[in-house]
């Protein structure tokens, strides 16, 4: 890391940066300046966290030069991580991207089969849906709970798809591996660190999305810390961030975060356009545009009946419009996947952070 001391900043001051930098068994290269002094300290950052160094007097800025969140990087690991199924199905690695397709929250069973029907012959692997639901009042619909995940075990096996759902508690998780496949972390949990540790200890794949106002550094470090734990097989997901503008989308959906976090790490990255933009119209072209830059695969809400929908109803797709948009789909990811020298792009470029 670099410290950069104050322009007043005493010499005693640095003094005593550099010595405990070198206590804790940093090398130090050191330049003093006409205004700044600059301090910079190569050593394992365990041992004293820049947080620690920012506190002391006369110390203007600390900056780090290797990412924190050190299981999830590409410097530690740099091909991709691929997660692959018993069924063969595989995420990650420049394999064919997937479809994880389904409502917003497991109503009834016809309802969710014919979802799942839809979406087994437009070629998704995954059928999502929740039964715990994180919602913003306690008056809406909080999901059915486990005759839910009974409802999509079933569904999905009778149509052959793999099943994603929302584990909100830790303490539902023992009960949920039962009839889950992947486990998903939602948006509003992606820094609650028990849960978060709970799942890096479980065997079943996890997607974590992105909070609602995390930095991608934040939300790294979140996957960083299911990697800890235990688990190394973490999708990332990027479904939009809040910011001032919400009068035609929801969220803003960071397009460029696929990019940057494939550059900055080697773990599987997936889109969520209907969170993302909240609005039915905008689904094919942010997942279209999440595809292009990279993203291994796409999540999309669909309802057999979305004005009846008891959530999310307003950005699911009715089914005749969901075939239609994976028709288009299909064969955008067919381009993608035998051209990928037309859409291959160098993102191996340093930058300073
Ligand atoms: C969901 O997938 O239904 C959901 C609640 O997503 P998010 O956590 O991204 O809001
Ligand atoms: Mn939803």
């Amino acid at each position: 890391m670099i410290i950069i001391m104050e322009p007043r900043a005493t010499q005693e001051q640095a003094q005593k940066v550099i010595d405990i930098l070198k206590e804790n068994g940093f090398d130090i290269r050191y330049k003093q300046g006409e205004i700044y002094t600059v301090i910079d300290a190569i050593g394992d950052k365990t041992t004293i966290t820049p947080d620690r160094l920012s506190a002391l007097d006369g110390v203007k800025e600390v900056k780090i030069i290797r990412e924190p969140f050190r299981l999830a990087s590409r410097d530690r690991k740099s091909d991709d991580t691929v997660i692959e199924f018993s069924n063969g199905v595989k995420i990650g690695g420049g394999n064919k991207p997937v479809t994880i397709a389904g409502p917003c929250s497991i109503e009834d069973y016809d309802g969710l089969l014919e979802v799942a029907k839809c979406a087994k012959e437009m070629g998704c692997q995954f059928l999502r849906g929740g039964a715990f639901k994180p919602r913003t009042s306690p008056y809406d619909f909080q999901g059915y709970g486990e005759k839910a995940l009974q409802y999509m075990r079933q569904a999905a096996d009778e149509t052959g798809l793999l099943t994603v759902s929302e584990v909100m508690d830790a303490s539902d998780l023992e009960m949920m591996c039962d009839y889950i496949d992947v486990l998903q972390i939602g948006a509003r949990n992606v820094q609650n660190f028990k849960l978060l540790h709970a799942v890096g200890k479980s065997n079943k794949p996890v997607i974590l999305k992105r909070g609602l106002a995390s930095t991608i550094r934040e939300f790294l470090l979140a996957a960083e810390h299911i990697l800890y734990n235990g688990n190394p097989n973490v999708i990332l997901c990027e479904r939009g961030i809040r910011s001032f503008d919400s009068a035609f989308t929801r969220n803003v959906m960071d397009i460029a975060s696929i990019p940057v976090i494939k550059k900055l790490s080697h773990l599987p990255v997936i889109v969520d356009p209907s969170h993302g933009t909240g609005q039915r119209y905008l689904i094919e072209p942010m997942a279209k545009a999440g595809l292009i830059v990279g993203a291994d695969g796409i999540m999309i809400e669909v309802h057999n009946n979305p004005e009846k929908a008891l959530s999310d109803g307003k950005q699911s797709l009715p089914i005749p419009m969901f075939r239609d948009v994976m028709t288009r789909i299909n064969k955008l990811n067919e381009k993608i996947h035998y051209e990928k020298e037309f859409l291959s792009a160098d993102i191996s470029e340093e930058t300073v952070c």
